[in-house]
């Protein structure tokens, strides 16, 4: 399960942004993942806790935002929602699609003390 080694990291990028802010103790963190981000919400929910033992970020609450994927269509200009394994547009079902979100795993919030 790769979302521990993720968990992980994202304690270690938050624990630099505290250091940064001389903050204390950590009440929530926000995460964005993408549908096509490879990280699963499940298991991530599992990591976060673990990942966060002992550290500032250990009891703070852990929200998790599923970023659907969206591609841009490059045969129609439509920007439609699109099934992962397909990628195809929605509207017109040319595959000559670029990915505009569902890519990434985000820290997108953190709230410190
Ligand atoms: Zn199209």
């Amino acid at each position: 399960m790769h979302e521990l080694s993720l968990a992980v990291d994202l304690i270690a990028q938050i624990e630099k942004i505290c250091e940064r802010e001389k903050a204390t103790r950590i009440l929530s963190v926000k995460v964005s993942i993408g549908a096509m981000s490879g990280v699963e919400r499940e298991p991530m929910e599992f990591a976060f806790p673990e990942a966060a033992r002992h550290t500032l970020a250990e009891g703070a609450v852990f929200e998790i935002e599923e970023v659907p994927l969206r591609v841009h269509c490059n045969a129609c200009g439509a920007d439609t929602k699109c099934v992962p394994h397909l990628m195809r547009c929605e509207k017109c079902l040319d595959a000559a699609v670029d990915i505009i979100s569902g890519r990434d795993f985000l820290l997108t919030g953190l709230e410190v003390l």
